[in-house]
């Protein structure tokens, strides 16, 4: 057994054998991979030896929502633990069957201008090219299009949504999304781009797509050939945890990365998937290895079916505030809530600035230290006196407030007393001559 196929095993786990024999030329392969979906939920229940309880349920929910899993991606799930984060994003569960939850939770419908097109914003759209994704995601906040599409997907309701947008010259770029579009035939995806950007007034287009995820296979030379046709042309994938980060997956990107295609990377914030600060530190820095660059983090939305997969806003903003200044600012997205009723993306972080009065503001860094900072003219003024309140920054008694024990000024004190030794020695040495 070769090396891959050993890499391969490790990965399904005990109970994934069907697949163990499959050559690598097929497993490696786009079409044998869509063959061969898992798509019924006695599939499910046999890999993942399912009780006959939850396999009822998973009859039942079939009935409701769509799934399908590439074979690829099910043999990242960790089959022996019910918890694995891969399995809650994919494998159905009984809890989709509570907990409420909204169909169009972002109300696109209710902004949707042409088949497949939102205008929400004044100077961008997103066009929804298909409802077809190669493996569904349980959080997906476009489950409405499982049933009945609102995707543009015959070339009449392209062409419709292309006038709209020739129409509109206000619209300077389009995010092509789905479903997933790099799902399409390579002649319907090749017609897309053509008619978006031969409006001279579109600037570029961005496509977003989880099929470097799901099924990296799908990045064919044939696929490369025809983006790199359409520059210039933005990519977002969507990466939720870093097992998702395989190698088939890296190459896939590192092939976009290699064409120039900028790279960026959009996570929904998922309740015991990637919830916790060392897990999402672990995929930011991960994906910043593999060239693609944090865009986006998601709060779930409120879509029907997964309430289970929801957390507070809170652990967002935990998230960020364990990101931003402890690592680089390129693998920090934008923590992002979705307004209810289609408001469109609000952003959330900590606060950063701790209060304000005329000509004077008070900022803390990640460290917790306080700044006063002139928000006018700098004066000449400076109070060296040791802060005792946040008042006495504001007031300018004060300069800073530095918390205690902190490495980054024992580490400034340290250098400070290495000068001042320094200087002593070279003027002792002066005084000699
Ligand atoms: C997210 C989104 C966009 C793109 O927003 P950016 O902030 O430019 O990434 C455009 N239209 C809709 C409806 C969206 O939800
Ligand atoms: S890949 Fe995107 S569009 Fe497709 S099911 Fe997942 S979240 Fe929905």
């Amino acid at each position: 057994m070769n090396e891959e196929s050993d890499r391969r095993i490790q990965r399904w786990g005990k109970a994934l054998s069907i697949w163990r024999d499959v050559p690598d030329s097929d497993w490696n392969d786009l079409q044998w991979q869509m063959k061969n979906l898992v798509r019924t939920a006695e599939q499910i229940s046999k890999l993942l030896c399912l009780s006959e309880t939850e396999t009822a349920s998973l009859r039942r929910l079939q009935k409701q929502f769509r799934f399908a899993i590439s074979p690829y991606y099910f043999s990242l799930i960790d089959t022996e633990n019910p918890a694995d984060p891969i399995r809650r994003m994919i494998v159905p569960s009984s809890l989709e069957e509570t907990g409420g939850g909204e169909v169009d939770p972002l109300a696109e419908h209710a902004d949707k201008v042409a088949p497949g097109l939102t205008h929400r914003y004044p100077d961008r759209v997103l066009f929804v090219v298909t409802a077809f994704c190669s493996s569904y995601c349980r959080f997906c906040i476009r489950k409405r299009n499982w049933k009945v599409s609102d995707a543009a997907s015959t070339r009449a309701e392209i062409d419709e949504a292309v006038r709209y947008l020739r129409a509109h010259e206000e619209v300077r770029d389009v995010l092509i999304s789905g479903g997933d579009p790099l799902t399409l035939p390579l002649d319907q995806l090749d017609y897309i781009l053509t008619q978006i950007l031969d409006l001279p007034h579109i600037e570029f287009v961005r496509i977003g797509s989880r099929e470097p995820v799901m099924l990296p296979m799908r990045i064919t030379d044939d696929l490369l050939r025809l983006l790199d046709k359409h520059a210039p042309l933005w990519i977002n994938t969507h990466f939720n945890h870093p097992r998702e980060i395989t190698e088939e997956a890296a190459e896939a990107c590192e092939k976009l990365a290699r064409l120039g295609i900028p790279l960026g990377n959009q996570t929904v914030l998922l309740a015991g998937v990637n919830d916790d600060v060392e897990t999402m530190k672990k995929l930011v820095h991960s994906l910043l290895r593999i060239r693609v660059r944090p865009y986006y983090l998601y709060q779930c939305d409120p879509v029907i079916g997964a309430a289970h997969l929801r957390t507070s806003i809170w652990k967002g903003i935990e998230i960020m505030e364990a990101l931003r200044g402890h690592t680089t600012g390129l693998a920090v997205p934008t923590f992002v809530v979705d307004a209810p009723g289609g408001g469109g993306k609000i952003p959330l972080a900590p606060n950063y600035m701790v209060s304000a009065a005329p000509g004077r503001m008070v900022l803390r860094n990640y460290e917790g230290a306080l700044f006063s900072y002139s928000d006018g003219e700098i004066s000449s003024a400076k109070g060296g006196a040791p802060a005792s309140s946040v008042y006495d920054l504001l007031t300018e008694r004060a300069q800073h407030l530095i918390p205690q024990a902190q490495p980054h000024y024992e580490r400034r004190e340290a250098v400070a007393l290495e000068r001042s030794f320094a200087e002593l020695a070279h003027s002792l040495t002066d005084n000699e001559e």
